[in-house]
């Protein structure tokens, strides 16, 4: 049986960045990860902090010319509902940087990443695991063509529906919202002028985010009856109706890419770490596609994984403790953050409306507020030396 210092589960865009974090920090990696056969069509707004984690992976300069910049992020109240909350700007230059971040393609990021493994000494295992175990000198992880790979430490980074989450028995609460977002890109007649705009509507967010040229991608929430609905319209029926979700700011808009839809969830882990394992991205957390915070959380992960294993290189049980305590806080408040701020979309309740209308309108006018609020949302944790252009 091989063995492993570090086995990475699961090749989505975190676990795929974990293995490359791994190796880069000298660790003798392997990720059991078998490429996707559907193109995630999506694409992922990274800040600053996961983009320069990305460039020291060597990922950046390979994808860079498919990507964005998001130099201002507005938010604009689009509910038919008697309290709406001023439209709230926030341009990155406030905070003294040129741009919050980037949007990435999703699969391309991912084709980037795969790219990056061959200039390393990974090992791909192209399977999916079907069982694991462990005692206090390793654990052990089944593949489903029967085969077994040891290792000290297991990042589990295989999504929602983690298997290596259950197997170490961590529990985790899930809860869903009756919402889906549809996703697509569009090519429009103005330019987007590298702004992202999230339109709240009653049903969830409806949010642009600029690629190259007139061209940006789209998260469009609905019900989670209506599905079928909207899959099935023509062309130009779902050309106009994007036109007029975005309020005509981009003129006339033409769809370029396939609709795909994605039921919205949250998911919460009740530790992030145990045994041999430590849990990463959506393995450990998921939430709706509010602020852009998903992925970014994820790579945060990798960031503290990767301090704990090198601090515990050979104790994988402190390593994993230690994990566990350092991302509570980090996941904790931008899991509860975005359910709550998704469920006072949803509610018609008049007191939550106004809540949600008074915090928006506070943050979009006190600039000192406006200022933290940028700082949490788009830097947490960033060096200072990092933080300005
Ligand atoms: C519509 C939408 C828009 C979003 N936009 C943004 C955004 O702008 N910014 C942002 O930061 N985040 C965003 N997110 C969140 C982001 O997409 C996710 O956080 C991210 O894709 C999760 O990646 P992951 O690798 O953790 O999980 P996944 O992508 O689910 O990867 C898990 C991988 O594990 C594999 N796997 C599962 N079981 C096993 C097994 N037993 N053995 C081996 N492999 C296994 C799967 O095949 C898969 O490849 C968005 C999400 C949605 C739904």
């Amino acid at each position: 049986m091989k063995h492993f210092e570090i086995l990475v589960v699961g090749g989505g865009l975190a676990g795929m960045s974990a293995a490359l974090a791994c190796d880069k920090a000298g660790f003798k990696t392997a990720i059991i990860a078998k490429k996707p056969v559907k193109i995630d069509g999506r694409t992922t707004a990274l800040f600053m902090p996961s983009i320069d984690f990305l460039d020291e992976l060597g990922v950046w300069e390979k994808i860079k010319d498919q990507t964005s910049a998001l130099k201002t992020m507005r938010i604009l109240d689009s509910t038919n509902r008697l309290i709406r909350s001023r439209p709230a700007s926030f341009p990155s230059s406030e905070i003294g940087l040129e741009a919050f971040g980037y949007n990435f393609p999703n699969h391309p990021l991912l084709e980037a990443l795969y790219a990056q493994m061959d200039e390393t000494e990974i090992e791909i295992i192209d399977s999916f695991a079907s069982d694991y175990s462990e005692d206090a000198d390793q654990a052990i992880v089944t593949l489903d063509n029967g085969e077994s790979v040891s290792a000290t430490h297991i990042l589990a980074s295989d999504g929602r529906n983690s298997l290596i989450r259950q197997k170490v028995d961590i529990s985790a609460n899930m809860w869903g919202y009756k919402q889906k977002a549809i996703v697509l890109t569009f090519a429009h007649k103005f330019s987007h002028q590298n702004i992202s705009t999230e339109f709240h509507t009653e049903k969830g967010p409806f949010t642009q985010v600029p690629l190259p040229g007139k061209r940006s991608s789209l998260v469009w929430a609905i019900k989670d009856d209506e599905e079928d609905y909207f899959l099935n319209l023509p062309k130009s029926e779902l050309n106009m109706l994007v036109e007029q979700g975005l309020h005509s700011t981009l003129g006339p808009a033409e769809i370029d890419s396939d609709l795909q839809c994605f039921p919205l969830s949250s998911l919460i882990a009740t530790r992030f770490g145990k045994g041999h394992v430590m849990l990463i991205g959506e393995a450990a957390h998921a939430f709706p596609p509010i602020g852009a915070q998903g992925l970014n959380l994820g790579l945060r992960d990798v960031m503290t994984a990767i301090e704990c294993l090198t601090a515990h290189r050979n104790a994988p049980i402190q390593a994993a403790q230690s994990y566990d305590r350092k991302r509570r806080a980090d996941i904790h408040t931008r899991t509860f953050g975005i359910d709550m701020f998704n469920r006072t979309l949803l509610t018609s309740f008049l007191p939550v409306q106004l809540i949600r209308s008074g915090a928006i309108s506070a943050i979009s006018s006190i600039a000192p507020l406006r200022q933290f609020v940028m700082r949490q949302g788009a830097l947490p944790g960033v060096p200072k030396e990092k933080q300005s252009a």
